[in-house]
């Protein structure tokens, strides 16, 4: 069942880049499986928030998170390098890709509740709470549960094929083998305290090797917001009817780096 479910998130990402407002966007998406009941589960309302949402709290029978990364394309991340703004091509994918992934979810989510299994897509996943510009749906805590990949000091997270693409995961009762939490570490200043040129990528020096103020991140991303516009991410979630606006990042900081579109080696 886990390579079926692979199969449908590879079959739907390729169909999907075939048109659109961009096409030719994303490399083969990696999927991981995570146990929704996992010990350190709870630790989630301190590691992220006190909000944060436990899949127990949406899906009461759930057994499983599925997670699954978008990989962008080289042509899109190499067209973010320069400049202070996003370029056209970068923010135009992103917001296709978070449409593609609310899509995907919704998809997912039917087709495993036609084999049986009850499934959903948490609509806490889409909420942003503007207070603290935190969600109370960490994508990237719960695919490191999935195995998928570790935290770079850029906030980001780092995947076996990089960190340029974006994560969305879907809930379900249908009980899978695990692939993690990994063991090991991805990120090179983590690992050896080597690189660190994602802090020199960010252009409001919103980055130091322990800090991330995700105030002034916020703030590039409005005027990123401002320039990009008439894109048409908007979207409905299936599941649950809400509707989930575009937005945007400037991504800076996963671009131009080691860990762009692979787990970067270290020198030894
Ligand atoms: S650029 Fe280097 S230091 Fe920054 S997250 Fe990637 S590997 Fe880690
Ligand atoms: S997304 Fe942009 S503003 Fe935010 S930390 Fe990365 S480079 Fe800086």
């Amino acid at each position: 069942m886990k390579e079926t479910i692979r199969k449908f998130v590879r079959d739907f990402v390729k169909e999907k880049d075939k048109g659109g407002i961009i096409k030719d966007i994303w490399r083969e998406p990696l999927v991981g499986f995570g146990d929704a009941r996992h010990p350190r589960m709870g630790e989630l309302k301190t590691w992220v928030q006190s909000d944060h949402v436990l899949p127990s709290e949406v899906l009461p029978e759930a057994q499983t998170i599925i997670t699954y990364f978008l990989p962008m394309q080289k042509t899109i991340g190499d067209s973010n390098i320069p400049g202070r703004l996003s370029s056209k091509e970068w923010a135009m994918a992103y917001e296709k890709t978070n449409a593609t992934l609310g899509e995907l979810g919704s998809a997912l989510s039917q087709f495993l509740k036609e084999q049986g299994y009850p499934s959903i897509v948490p609509a806490e996943a889409t909420q942003y709470d503007e207070r603290i510009l935190m969600s109370k749906w960490s994508q990237r805590h719960l695919a490191w549960l999935c195995g998928l990949g570790t935290f770079g000091i850029n906030n980001m997270f780092i995947t076996a094929a990089g960190t340029c693409g974006r994560l969305g995961s879907t809930l379900t009762a249908l009980e899978l083998e695990v692939d993690g939490p990994l063991e090991e570490e991805y990120c090179l200043y983590k690992i050896d305290g080597s690189c660190g040129l994602c802090i020199d990528r960010c252009p409001v020096q919103a980055l130091t090797t322990t800090a991330y103020d995700r105030f002034k991140c916020n703030d590039l991303c409005a005027d990123n917001a401002k320039v990009h516009v008439g894109y048409g991410s908007s979207y409905l979630l299936e599941d649950t009817g809400s509707e989930v606006l575009g937005t945007n990042t400037c991504g800076k900081c996963v671009v131009g780096v080691p860990c762009t579109y692979r787990r970067p080696k270290t020198k030894q």
